[in-house]
């Protein structure tokens, strides 16, 4: 099983992370933005299958701890693994919104069939939030998504500036509404790849978007 992790300028969470999953036997992907663009997640979780080939993915972000063992990543089509986050006081961060069951955030689970079919991530999601929902939004119309309640513990950061938000809000209304454009997904991922560093703990994949 691969895990991918999205990556740029967390040193401190990505050495605990590593600590944490030393023993998990996961091959893990490190996928870092080596550009000034807004930091763009679901583009670099794309990329994270096109540099190493896996019957499944786990997509991580660099920051969430399994706190209950990995029994949580078992694997499934489409899964939702962190449903219960320290970050919200494991709970589902949507209840308070009246969604419950609608958060795709933080770690997810795919086949690569399933992942293939739903053509991965947008890749047009620049700057904080709302790829996740997409995704979501995407998934559903192919597959039944697993929700497991799995607590994470949420490494401390500062938050993050949600400059791009809005506009991300109305791309993920335009996707769902109207499908996404064929110019956009995993089939339509480019990137510069600019270097890829194998050690036994990890590979380390550096990228401009
Ligand atoms: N991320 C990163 N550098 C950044 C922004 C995000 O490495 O400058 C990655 C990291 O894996 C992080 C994930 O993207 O855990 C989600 O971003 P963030 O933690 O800021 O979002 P939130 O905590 O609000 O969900
Ligand atoms: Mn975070």
């Amino acid at each position: 099983m691969n895990l991918v992790i999205p990556y740029r300028n967390r040193r401190s969470h990505l050495s605990q992370f590593l600590n944490h999953y030393r023993e998990s036997g996961f091959d893990i992907f490190i996928i870092e933005q080596c550009d000034d663009k807004p930091f763009n997640r679901g583009k670099l979780l794309n990329i994270g299958v096109f540099e190493g080939d896996s019957d499944y993915y786990i997509f991580h972000d660099v920051d969430m701890l399994a706190v209950d063992g990995f029994e949580i990543y078992s694997p499934a089509e489409v899964a939702h693994l962190a449903g219960r986050a320290s970050q919200f006081g494991y709970k589902d961060p949507y209840i308070k919104m009246g969604i419950q069951g609608k958060y795709f955030g933080g770690v997810t689970l795919f086949s690569k069939a399933a992942f293939e079919k739903c053509d991965g991530y947008s890749n047009e999601f620049w700057g904080w939030g709302s790829e996740d929902d997409e995704m979501l939004n995407q998934v559903r119309k192919h597959y039944e998504v697993e929700f497991r309640p799995g607590r994470f513990r949420s490494l401390n950061h500062s938050p993050a500036d949600r400059s791009f938000h809005n506009k991300n809000i109305l791309l993920n209304l335009k996707n769902t509404e109207f499908g996404r454009p064929e110019t956009d997904g995993l089939k339509a991922c480019k990137y510069e790849l600019i270097s890829k560093e194998k050690t036994n703990d990890f590979t380390w994949v550096k990228v401009k978007l």
